[in-house]
């Protein structure tokens, strides 16, 4: 037997992950001797033994790990053996780190089981957690990742919940937010006047719910504000009081079998509800859910759907289902179905302190079901959309943020600054990218200070000073100020990117890919490089360069931001451009109609726009099918909502062969078929040929271009691929024609990408 020692490093996720613990059980199962202990590099261990056994313990480290835990690395060097008699776990080692914090994960099968069993300490305790699950990002201050670095510092162990945490067969063995209901959080009930209310919290607040009232509730990464989803005078209430007019609502169902009644659930939309992110997943709503759960997501065929996230919520279905003594009910459809909706008022952040909540939920909560552990980021929901047997992201935040990205190779570390929209912010290090959670549309002041804030908190918790700073062309968005104070104050480079540009460089970097590249971004607006507002797009990206081959055709938005709010200006624009000015007045009774058609006439406040978005718009005003749209896209997803029911029956149309023509120049001209739409007598079967067409259209400009290119891969993004009709009818028809399509799978096709497209822009171009 030759007895060998062993230093072994192993990176990736393995911290709060009970890395450790797994690692103990397998050193004494091989029968080593040695310790195992986290520093800021990942996971350090001394193991020494018989050789053989050492090799086992490699190999075992990779292939067995933890279910949360992501190796990326095992490295092994030989060093001298110690007398030691035992393998041990050891104190954490603070320094520079090079590992990760995890996202936040749902309970787990196992704490469930002991949540609803009476016999067990922890029966019905709110903060249940082990190694397997709870939260992680919205608790932890610093890495690495241990008890008093997260906001379970002020609640120290009981004596029981200790042994467990030193027991390294338990599973709860340094589960760091661990707790019971002897030493852990408490939870409480206020009135509307944040005065406590008496009895058990979650019965009483189950009774709250089913009396139709509004009850704000601390989730992993804030509050929500739920109400009884079946209750329409609840859900009015809600709206009325946050001024939400249509924009749809999700809601939450104690499990997939609760859903029954109210939405088609495939086999992969069940895997997304089901999966430990606990995502918001849009599915195709019954035709009788609009009556049933009046004013959820009014006119939509869609119904945003999540289970139950932290123990909390579970609790609140418990309750409802007459609090069974056993887990069997966690099976079975529940009636419970709860309207579940970021606590943002005003489009500010998502509201994260009870205090924040009194404050600024005041007229619109009727109590507030709280908790003294505090929430330490912001998080907001993910929301999915699938597609086929795969899914885009609409938002990708709680569960899967801060999940780092894997870059083509190594780099500089960049801080980008992300979209003037759907703001995220992206630190790189090495060649891992870290995108955070949704931060929000960067026009008020609490939204700008949030930005503020995660871009302190990546740096902090990923222990990065930035060699680079990256943010968009225009210069005067909030996000591009904030760049150059940052690079200003530490003497950092700045690199501006187009937004386009960004959009394709990010789908390039989460596919790894490195080559030159045909990119098709079809968007609201982006700040083009001629100063005009872009937005259906035809570039080549070579390194950090890129060219735009060719654009749609622009159009005049009379009234400039207005235009992409009120779709009937964008159809008053296309009647213009067809030489129908004369008819606008009457076609669009609207006030200011005849206003619009003088400011076309003499091209006033009428900025040109290439934006595949505004042609959207105007489908959909020359369709009737919206005239103001009371949230963002909602005109496009009519137009796309139309041309589903008209494709789920009777298929897909054929193109209009004449609807379009490509000029010499790359510009894509679609005004032919705009001009088919207007007053088309079935609106549904207009909204599908158009689909049709310009799938056709916008495959034979990318088979064109391709050509002349000499290039065989096609990169897309921009938030119109949300539409699933345009994503799959366009991959198809072009991977049929040979093209390689590359498309979002990681991130959302939209513009909360930007940061990581501009952060591979700046890399690529620090190596020129
Ligand atoms: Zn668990
Ligand atoms: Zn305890």
């Amino acid at each position: 037997m030759t007895l060998v020692a062993r230093r072994i490093r192993v990176t990736g996720i393995v911290q709060g992950v009970g890395f450790r613990p797994f690692v103990w059980r397998l050193a004494r199962q091989l029968e080593l001797v040695g310790w195992v202990r986290n520093d800021a590099l990942g996971v350090d261990i001394f193991a020494q033994g018989e050789a053989t056994r050492i090799d086992t313990l490699l190999q075992r480290l990779r292939g067995e790990a933890p279910a949360l835990a992501r190796v990326d690395a095992v490295h092994a060097q030989p060093v001298e053996p110690e007398t030691l008699t035992e393998f041990t776990i050891r104190d954490s080692i603070k320094g520079r780190s090079s590992t990760a914090i995890g996202p936040d994960v749902a309970t787990c099968p196992d704490c469930l089981a002991e949540l609803f069993d009476p016999a067990d300490r922890r029966w019905r305790h709110a903060f249940i957690t082990c190694t397997h699950c709870g939260p992680r990002y919205t608790v932890t201050r610093a890495l690495p990742y241990d008890r008093p670095q997260t906001s379970l510092a002020p609640f120290p162990l009981c004596p029981n919940c200790e042994r467990e945490y030193g027991a390294p067969s338990d599973r709860r063995f340094h589960a760091e937010t661990t707790c019971c209901p002897a030493c852990g959080p408490k939870l409480e009930l206020l009135d509307a006047h944040g005065l406590p209310v008496a009895g058990d919290a979650i019965k009483e607040t189950s009774a709250l719910l089913q009396s139709g009232a509004i009850v704000a509730i601390k989730g992993l990464g804030g509050f929500h504000l739920a109400c009884n989803a079946r209750d329409a005078d609840a859900v009015a209430r809600l709206r009325a009081r946050k001024s939400r007019e249509e924009k749809p609502l999700a809601v939450m169902s104690a499990n997939v079998a609760s859903l029954a009644g109210y939405a088609m659930v495939s086999g992969a939309e069940r895997a997304l509800l089901e999966g430990r992110e606990r995502p918001v997943v849009l599915l195709r709503k019954l035709p009788e859910t609009e009556a049933a759960l009046a004013g959820v997501a009014p006119g939509l065929i869609w119904l945003g759907a999540m289970l139950p996230t932290t123990p909390m919520h579970f609790l609140l279905f418990h309750e409802a289902a007459g609090r069974p003594a056993d887990s069997g009910w966690l099976a079975e459809p529940q009636e419970l179905l709860l309207v579940m909706t970021s606590a943002n008022p005003g489009g500010e952040p998502i509201v994260r302190s009870n205090e924040e909540a009194h404050a600024r939920l005041a007229g619109i909560a009727d109590a507030y079901l709280q908790h003294d552990r505090d929430v330490v980021a912001r998080c907001d929901d993910s929301v999915l959309r699938p597609l086929g047997q795969d899914h885009q992201f609409i938002r990708r935040s709680r569960g899967y943020a801060p999940t780092a990205i894997a870059l083509p190779r190594n780099g500089p570390s960049v801080l980008a600054f992300g979209a003037h929209l759907k703001n995220t912010v992206c630190v790189t290090r090495g060649n891992e990218a870290f995108l955070s959670p949704h931060i929000g549309d960067l026009d008020n002041a609490a939204t700008c200070a949030f930005a503020d804030e995660t871009v302190q908190r990546m740096l902090d918790l990923l222990e990065v000073k930035p060699d680079i700073v990256a943010h968009d062309l225009h210069p005067d968005d909030y996000s591009s100020r904030a760049a150059f104070a940052c690079a200003a104050r530490h003497g950092l480079r700045t690199v501006a990117v187009q937004h386009h540009h960004a959009h394709i460089a990010a789908v390039c970097a989460e596919h790894g890919y490195d080559e030159p590249v045909l990119g098709l971004a079809l968007d609201g607006v982006g700040l083009g490089t001629d100063g005009k507002p872009w937005g259906g797009e035809l570039l080549r990206l070579d390194g950090p360069l890129a060219t735009r081959l060719g654009h749609l055709r622009p159009l005049a938005l009379p009234g400039g931001d207005k235009a992409a709010r009120e779709p009937w200006r964008m159809a008053a624009s296309v009647l213009h451009e067809l030489g129908r000015n004369a008819g606008i007045g009457a076609r669009f009774q609207a006030r200011g109609a005849d206003t619009v058609a003088a400011m076309l006439a003499r091209q006033l406040n009428c900025p040109r726009s290439s934006s595949m978005g505004r042609v959207f718009d105007a489908a959909a005003g020359l369709l009737d099918l919206s005239s103001h749209m009371k949230f963002e896209a909602q005109a496009a997803m009519r137009v796309e909502q139309a041309a589903t029911r008209h494709i789920e029956v009777f298929g897909w149309p054929p193109p209009m062969g004449n609807g379009w023509s490509i000029s010499s120049d790359g510009r894509l001209d679609l005004l032919p078929l705009l001009a088919s739409l207007d007053r088309a007598s079935d609106v549904d079967q207009a909204a599908a040929h158009f689909h049709a067409t310009l799938v056709a259209a916008l495959s034979e400009w990318v088979m064109h271009t391709a050509q002349t290119q000499g290039l065989r891969t096609l990169a897309w993004g921009g938030g119109c691929f949300l539409n699933s009709l345009l994503s799959s009818g366009l991959r198809q028809n072009l991977e049929r024609r040979g093209i390689t399509v590359l498309a979002p799978r990681r991130l959302s096709p939209g513009d909360s990408a930007l940061a990581l497209g501009q952060a591979w822009v700046a890399i690529q171009s620090l190596e020129q």
